[in-house]
């Protein structure tokens, strides 16, 4: 009884605090002239994850659902440490170009006082932002094999621990008047980096903007994340209803579709795969929702494919084959070529690799001795469609690729499917129904390669 009543009154105080961090933060749009449309209200229970914004009130396309000053969002040039960011800024570059923005989060956020402590306080909840970037280096390998998440997170992970010993602590150190370099750990830096990932807008670039300028509109920088708090309380969805529009004074959350009362208001983070979704915001969306979604094949497959292909070329031949390709830019060293949920989306460099494959020796050399690359214009579609035309020859490499693909995954499609419709699916945590959401996407499109191919 007492461990019941204690876990109770746990809950009832998680639930009281949740209540109490969204009042003061509405409070405090409030203050700092956020408006929030009545139609609209911020809620944790009914949106798809946590926080979300939900209709109260039917919505007319091209409503203004929120209306941001630019003055609010936490930027290396709004934060407390603006001037000491900015004059120790040839210190703080780094390949990603986060680190000032990283700096002014952390320092934010474990400033009680701090201008944006009541937005800090609501989001990021770190028990539920579970980026792969937290997972063990077991379950990513178990659960993601087979996808370019497990490779992405790697190189992030090294990435994160080089910029924090090399740029991020010998920044501290030498301010130790501002920051007490003990409480700014790795595992604070990673948050703040997951942080970024998931919650940040980068606003997009005006052409006609003077490309000298670096700020832009009210001190807001003119590349690089910005937080724009109350807007990231967005959930995400392919098939959004609302966008933001970046203004000269205000940021505006519009309404892109009539939005009927008791539905969910969606953003877009972007024309986004699952794969990416994951990696960057840890969730994935099942099959076919995800418009955008598709499989990479890595060059490696291919490279392999094509050297094992019966009819194929001397050792010699095939080397020269890449370089040529290589050297005339149609692929890079680690190029990717993508299929999406309609047939090939790199379908030019899809088509000339199968191209220049299916040449003899003396074409080939004809054509590589030419200055000018020899580019099939026009007659490169690779839709699924447009495959069923292929020369033979070009079938059977396409049906090897995606089995090699497929082989590489820890299940199969038809295995997928069936823990989908199990029992039970309802109880596996929410991170492992989103690999198998993203595993059976990615089988989903290869499959279909192979079925119109084979
Ligand atoms: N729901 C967030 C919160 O409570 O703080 C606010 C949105 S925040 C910009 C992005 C995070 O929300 C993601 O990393 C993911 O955890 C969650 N999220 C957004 N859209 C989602 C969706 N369609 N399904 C599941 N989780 C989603």
């Amino acid at each position: 009884l007492e461990w019941e009543s204690g876990v109770n009154l746990q809950s009832k105080q998680i639930k009281l605090s949740d209540e109490s961090d969204l009042k003061s933060f509405l409070t405090w749009c409030q203050d700092n002239k956020i408006t929030i449309n009545p139609k609209v209200t911020v809620c944790k229970h009914g949106s798809c994850a946590q926080y979300g914004l939900l209709a109260v009130e039917d919505i007319s396309e091209g409503e203004c659902l929120l209306d941001i000053p630019r003055n609010v969002l936490l930027t290396p040039q709004t934060t407390a440490l603006s001037k000491l960011l900015e004059k120790e800024k040839a210190s703080l570059k780094s390949t990603s170009g986060w680190v000032p923005l990283l700096v002014a989060l952390m320092y934010e956020y474990l400033t009680p006082s701090s201008h944006w402590a009541p937005y800090l306080h609501l989001v990021p909840d770190f028990n539920q932002l579970n980026l792969p970037m937290f997972w063990s280096a077991q379950d990513l390998e178990f659960h993601l094999r087979g996808t370019g998440v497990v490779e992405s997170v790697r190189r992030d992970l090294t990435n994160i621990s080089a910029e924090f010993s090399n740029v991020v602590l010998p920044f501290l150190q030498k301010h130790s008047d501002f920051f007490r370099p003990e409480s700014y750990d790795l595992e604070l830096y990673k948050k703040m980096v997951a942080f970024i990932m998931a919650y940040s807008f980068t606003e997009p670039i005006d052409e006609d903007e003077d490309e000298d300028e670096d700020v832009i509109h009210g001190g807001t920088p003119r590349s690089g994340p910005m937080m724009v708090p109350l807007a990231d309380i967005l959930n995400h969805v392919t098939d959004n209803n609302a966008h933001l529009d970046f203004g000269k004074e205000t940021l505006k959350m519009t309404a892109t579709k009539y939005i009927k009362k008791g539905e969910e208001v969606y953003n877009t983070y972007g024309p986004l795969t699952n794969q990416e979704l994951l990696h960057m915001y840890g969730f994935t969306e099942r099959y076919p929702l995800n418009t955008h979604d598709s499989v990479e094949i890595p060059l490696s497959i291919v490279e392999v494919v094509l050297s094992q292909d019966v009819t194929s070329d001397s050792r010699e031949l095939l080397n020269e084959k890449w370089y040529h390709l290589k050297s005339k830019e149609v692929i890079t060293e680690d190029f990717m070529y993508l299929l999406g949920r309609d047939g090939f989306i790199t379908d030019w460099e899809m088509y000339e690799t199968l191209k220049v494959f299916s040449l003899d020796s003396a074409t080939f050399r004809d054509v590589n001795e030419k200055e000018e690359y020899s580019d099939t214009e026009g007659d490169d579609a690779m839709s699924f469609d447009d495959l069923k035309q292929l020369p033979d020859r070009w079938k059977i490499i396409l049906a090897t690729i995606a089995r090699a693909c497929i082989k590489r995954y820890p299940n199969t499609l038809a295995e997928e499917q069936s823990t989908m419709n199990s029992m039970m699916w309802s109880a596996l945590p929410r991170w492992q129904q989103y690999c198998i959401y993203l595993r059976h996407g990615h089988l989903t499109m290869l499959h279909q390669l192979l079925a119109t191919v084979a």
